[in-house]
């Protein structure tokens, strides 16, 4: 077992770690920064928490989120930390918010969650999902959190929650109750996937030390954010196509298929400039039997400050305006103007057109 036990995944990676030991040993090429990701997730987040605590009710992108209001009330804790220790099998609260772990001890894996009411003699705690990708409430992700707050609680009645909408964007609530015995059997669960973690993780480490692919588990929800996508054997297909090598990702293929990559995304700008400059220089139109290219000028509108001109919108319409980021079209629509916050931009583009 040589794996430090100093930086434990958090609870939002135990689900991923478990279920692929490899995803956390591979090499993490990725390109991912999480403030992208968690945007729309975060903007979904803060408004449910501001309609909550205001009594209002709200539609984010179709979806309308009164029954998960109706079940927060006006007395819940959102984003706080706990942590649970793997080791003494100890639950706590970080004190911290929003994903600040730095006080964490070295065998502590923690969590931040999206709300948590507490009642006299149990708790619920809520995670709010926006993906397609349908989760469960005794996924990894709660059932770490479920320990620590009822051991920092010290209650042995909770309900674990999942948010979030189905396919046909209505608001499912899916929820796991637990009691003594309940929490008794996760603990021996999270210990026992734990240790096979660490070996898992540890023969990995050696297997890719000789130079061998180690063994991965696909699954669609546990694939998705892995940060070993570059690396995967199980992903070579696709980079295959990019590279010509159908092997796995190894150092140098990945290395040849940035450069490759790279080269492409270099070339493409230049390529596009000296093509629109060609067809202006004769006429501002090309055409052959089937095609015709012509340069449209188009005029585009920026914004120029995205969170004053958020806050320029009436609350009551955010989500017709902006579901995920402001749409300008919607806000014409809804007749807000956001004018103070727009610059105009005019470029050259090509366009092509068939010709019959
Ligand atoms: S992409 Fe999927 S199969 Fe590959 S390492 Fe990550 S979780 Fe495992």
């Amino acid at each position: 077992m040589s794996k430090s036990l100093s930086k434990l995944p958090s609870g939002s990676r135990l689900q991923r770690v478990f279920d692929c030991p490899a995803s956390d040993v591979l090499p993490d090429y990725s390109q991912h920064d999480s403030t992208v990701h968690s945007k729309p997730g975060s903007f979904r987040h803060d408004a449910v928490e501001n309609a909550a605590i205001k009594g209002l009710s709200i539609t984010v992108d179709g979806v309308d989120y009164s029954p998960l209001l109706a079940r927060l009330g006006s007395k819940f804790e959102s984003e706080t930390c706990y942590a649970w220790n793997i080791v003494t099998q100890k639950g706590r609260s970080l004190g911290t918010k929003d994903r600040e772990y730095s006080g964490a001890d070295e065998n502590e894996s923690c969590s931040t969650i999206d709300y948590l009411i507490v009642h006299d003699d149990y708790f619920e705690l809520i995670d709010l999902k926006s993906g397609y990708i349908q989760i469960e409430p005794d996924t990894w992700q709660l059932k770490q959190p479920m320990l620590a707050i009822a051991d920092h609680l010290g209650m042995s009645k909770g309900i674990a929650i999942i948010a979030q909408p189905d396919r046909d964007k209505v608001l499912q609530l899916k929820e796991q109750h637990y009691d003594a015995m309940m929490f008794d059997i996760v603990k021996v669960d999270l210990k026992n996937n734990w240790d096979n973690y660490l070996d898992q993780t540890a023969e990995v480490s050696e297997i890719l030390r000789m130079g061998l692919q180690p063994k991965v588990n696909p699954s669609p929800g546990t694939c998705h954010f892995c940060p070993a996508q570059l690396s995967c054997p199980d992903r070579s297909e696709a980079f295959a196509m990019i590279t010509g090598d159908n092997t796995a990702m190894t150092n140098t293929t990945l290395l040849d298929a940035i450069v490759k990559l790279g080269k492409i995304e270099q070339a493409l700008p230049k390529l596009k400039k000296y093509l629109l400059a060609e067809t202006i220089a004769r006429g501002g139109e090309v055409e052959d039997d089937t095609h015709k290219i012509y340069v449209a000028n188009t005029k585009r509108r920026y914004i120029t400050d995205e969170a004053k001109a958020l806050a320029a919108i009436p609350f009551e319409q955010l989500d017709k305006i902006a579901p995920r980021r402001i749409k300008l079209s919607l806000a014409d629509k809804q007749g807000v103007d956001l004018s103070e916050f727009i610059e105009v931009k005019e470029t050259q583009s090509l366009k092509v057109k068939t010709v019959k």
